[in-house]
């Protein structure tokens, strides 16, 4: 079959790809440890379960509007004056089918053929390819370990062209668990406003930062900034509530307008019920996170410790998130019984039969030198998958 020419230029979401095939031999009853997935382990508070319930108790099972519920919406705003000091209007939020959504419905509301997006590497995976399926053009700006793997101003300005529309600010990000401060952005936000850049900050991540670090958003660095940036976020990461899949976007007016219009030919609502779970997580949430960021920062520690006691790997501590993402160059050459590991998805392959751990290769967030540990697993699991590891690294030749 001939199918559009667009979709040739993309690949499935390798996370979601090695995210399935783990989760499907756990199924088959293959002892396989989960490294790859990108969501939390721990149950969905019990409180927006019950407001999940509740709402299909009380037949909250239709249609809303398009753009979401303005009692969500609400709580979107509340949250983004309480935490951010924010301060926007209904006709600036949207709320869609997780914050990949909104950065679809972006995407689409925005991007024509040959507008340039200004992507830092390593990436989450759906950037590229979301700029891709729009007939854009991702322009990968390498970072640097060295830096925290962050964009400045002085590497975006290097990048900007007459074409350049747009760049994505990942903070706290995925994979590489970097935390941009407040430096970084200013330097960031001067060259996007100098050269009439749209700000896309996805802030997914924000509640999942260690050592006392706190979350600032680009868009509070002053209403000028806030005017040309938009903010996604979502409960997925946060709440533990991935499958629930409510995102949104706040941001300028005409834009959260055309994507709403997007997203009414498209998907209509985000699952109702899901909305009222939403509401009560922004408003009720805070104590779950707590706990969550609590135990994910042991997880973090005890992964990181054991990485670096690994020979050819080198693991810097993440700021945020809840991967590790170790410089595994040192292992690329070594033998298996096999051949010589050629690549990070080679390695990655080598431990998933050898060792039957579960991880995502560095390639597929541009970063071919790195493999990218999920640490939202119990902490047994993280001892057995780190001891197997190890064991099959030093069957390395
Ligand atoms: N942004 C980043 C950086 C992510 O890792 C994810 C993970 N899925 C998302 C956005 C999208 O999350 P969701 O669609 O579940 O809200
Ligand atoms: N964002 C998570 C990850 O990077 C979930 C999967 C996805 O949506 O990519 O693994």
């Amino acid at each position: 079959m001939k199918l559009a020419q667009r979709v040739g230029r993309v690949s499935p979401s390798s996370t979601l790809r090695i995210t399935a095939e783990a989760k499907a031999m756990v199924a088959r009853g293959v002892d396989v440890i989960d490294f790859a997935s990108g969501e939390p382990d721990l149950d969905t508070p019990l409180p927006v379960k019950d407001a999940g319930i509740a709402a299909i108790r009380s037949g909250f099972t239709k249609y809303t509007a398009a753009g979401g519920i303005d009692e969500l919406k609400q709580a979107v705003i509340e949250k983004l004056r309480r935490d951010q000091g924010l301060s926007y209007d209904k006709s600036q939020v949207l709320i869609s089918c997780g914050a990949k959504h909104s950065l679809y419905n972006l995407a689409q509301a925005f991007i024509e053929a040959g507008d340039e997006v200004i992507i830092p590497a390593p990436y989450w995976v759906s950037y590229p390819d979301q700029v891709l399926l729009n007939d854009g053009t991702p322009v990968l700006v390498p970072t640097e370990e060295a830096t925290g793997f962050q964009l400045t101003g002085a590497l975006l300005e290097r990048h900007v062209t007459a074409r350049t529309k747009a760049v994505i600010v990942n903070s706290p990000g995925n994979p590489t668990g970097a935390a941009y401060d407040r430096k970084t952005l200013e330097g960031i936000a001067e060259v996007a406003l100098r050269h009439g850049l749209l700000i896309i900050s996805d802030e997914i991540y924000e509640k999942l930062l260690y050592d006392g670090l706190t979350h600032v958003s680009i868009a509070s660095l002053g209403p000028e900034i806030q005017a040309r940036t938009i903010v996604v976020n979502g409960v997925s990461k946060a709440y533990s509530m991935t499958g629930w899949r409510i995102g949104y976007a706040a941001g300028p007016k005409d834009l959260i307008a055309a994507m709403t219009t997007v997203q009414s030919q498209s998907t209509s609502n985000p699952t109702s019920i899901s909305q009222k779970a939403a509401v009560a997580a922004l408003n009720e949430g805070a104590i779950f996170i707590k706990e969550m960021v609590g135990e994910f920062d042991q997880r973090r520690r005890y992964m990181v410790e054991r990485l670096n006691k690994i020979q050819g790997v080198q693991c810097a501590m993440p700021k945020g998130a809840f991967y590790a993402f170790p410089h595994i160059g040192g292992l690329i050459g070594r033998h298996t019984p096999d051949g010589p590991l050629a690549s990070a998805t080679a390695l990655a392959g080598y431990l998933l039969k050898e060792a039957r751990i579960a991880l995502v290769p560095g390639e597929a967030f541009g970063a071919p030198e790195y493999l990218r540990f999920s640490y939202a697993t119990g902490m047994q699991n993280i001892v057995a998958g780190l001891d197997r590891i190890d064991e099959a690294i030093r069957r390395l030749s």
